[in-house]
């Protein structure tokens, strides 16, 4: 029998389906690189935003040319649930995935979760409906892990999880993210460690200093800002304002002069103002990321933002992500 799987969205989920697939394997399929050959189609599907969750939509008129059974897991909206039952043999969610062997696809960057699932119910986040609570993983458990991969000479480690700063070690109260990451760091072998996704919200000095004094830790940081303006990140529920985003960039800066820093943002937030665009504007100019992730915002159920009307035209929210673009390339 044969599984062909198609991911969709974060690293989380990519990782999230090379575990999937050592449980496909552990009941005896094999992995096809041709989807018409399989006889299960693994859907792992991400609800980010609605053009993801259409993108998935998209594919069930053509699953019905093809012999498989297909399931559609990963992160789902309950109220997306009804509609895809119609268009998927099963939907099926895979308990205790962290504790399964990943079939690894990339031989030289492995993934490593820390944690799945987050807390901070940000207004515009489907993650804390769609992957539920914070569970973080023993730090014993992590340590192991990162041993087996640097011995099968993976190069590049990725340590995973929706919001990395909230990591505490279930069995030991004082390992946080930044002693687990010194941990990792202390791992004999050559490799480097890239971790994703911080929150400016409690990225501390401690994880300053351990990023600055470890080697393997590599220069590139992703700190999701989201938005320019204070006004928009209250009703955004980031518990930061832009001053302490900006003073924390400094901070960093200092102690690792040469980082390559990126970020996520939000244009056309409900009720954001071309003045509170500005905000963003003059913030880019500022930091000048080296990256940014910039979405358009996109009204999603069951969050609390889907109560605010989402009043910014989508004409208007292209133009304020190619201002952004273009200051980027500038
Ligand atoms: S911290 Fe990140 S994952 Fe958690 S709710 Fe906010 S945006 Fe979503």
């Amino acid at each position: 029998m044969k599984y062909y799987i198609i991911t969709f969205g974060c690293q989380m989920n990519k990782s999230d389906s090379e575990r999937i697939a050592s449980i496909l394997e552990e009941k005896g399929y094999k992995l096809t690189s041709k989807i018409n050959e399989a006889d299960l189609i693994v859907v792992n599907m991400c609800s980010v935003r609605q053009s993801a969750v259409d993108r998935v939509y998209g594919l069930i008129p053509k699953f019905k040319e093809l012999k498989a059974k297909t399931i559609l897991t990963g992160c789902i909206l309950k109220k997306d649930r009804p509609k895809f039952a119609k268009g998927f043999d099963q939907i099926i969610k895979f308990k205790d995935l962290l504790k399964y062997q990943p079939k690894r696809q990339n031989k030289l960057v492995a993934y490593v979760p820390i944690s799945n699932g987050c807390n901070n119910f940000c207004t515009y986040c489907v993650v804390p409906f769609t992957r539920g609570p914070l569970v973080c993983k023993e730090h014993q458990e992590i340590l192991k892990e990162v041993k087996d991969v640097v011995n099968k000479g993976f190069k590049e480690i990725w340590l995973l999880g929706q919001n990395v700063n909230d990591y505490t070690s279930p069995g030991d109260a004082s390992i946080n993210f930044p002693k687990l990451l010194k941990m990792v760091n202390d791992v004999p072998g050559g490799f480097q460690i890239r971790f994703t996704s911080p929150n400016p919200k409690n990225f501390s000095d401690e994880l300053i200093e351990v990023m600055a004094s470890s080697e393997k830790i590599a220069k590139f940081l992703n700190l999701p800002v989201q938005s320019g303006d204070n006004e928009i990140l209250k009703k955004m529920r980031r518990p930061y304002t832009i001053e302490q985003y900006k003073n924390l960039v400094k901070k960093i800066r200092q102690k690792i002069p040469n980082i390559n820093l990126s970020t996520d943002v939000i244009v056309g937030f409900p009720g954001e103002t071309k003045e509170q665009f500005e905000n963003t504007v003059k913030l880019f100019k500022e930091i000048k990321f080296n990256i940014a992730y910039i979405a358009k915002y996109s009204p999603r159920p069951g969050t609390a933002a889907l109560e605010m009307p989402d009043n910014i035209p989508l004409e208007e929210k292209k133009q304020r992500e190619k201002c952004l673009e273009n200051l980027l390339s500038s």
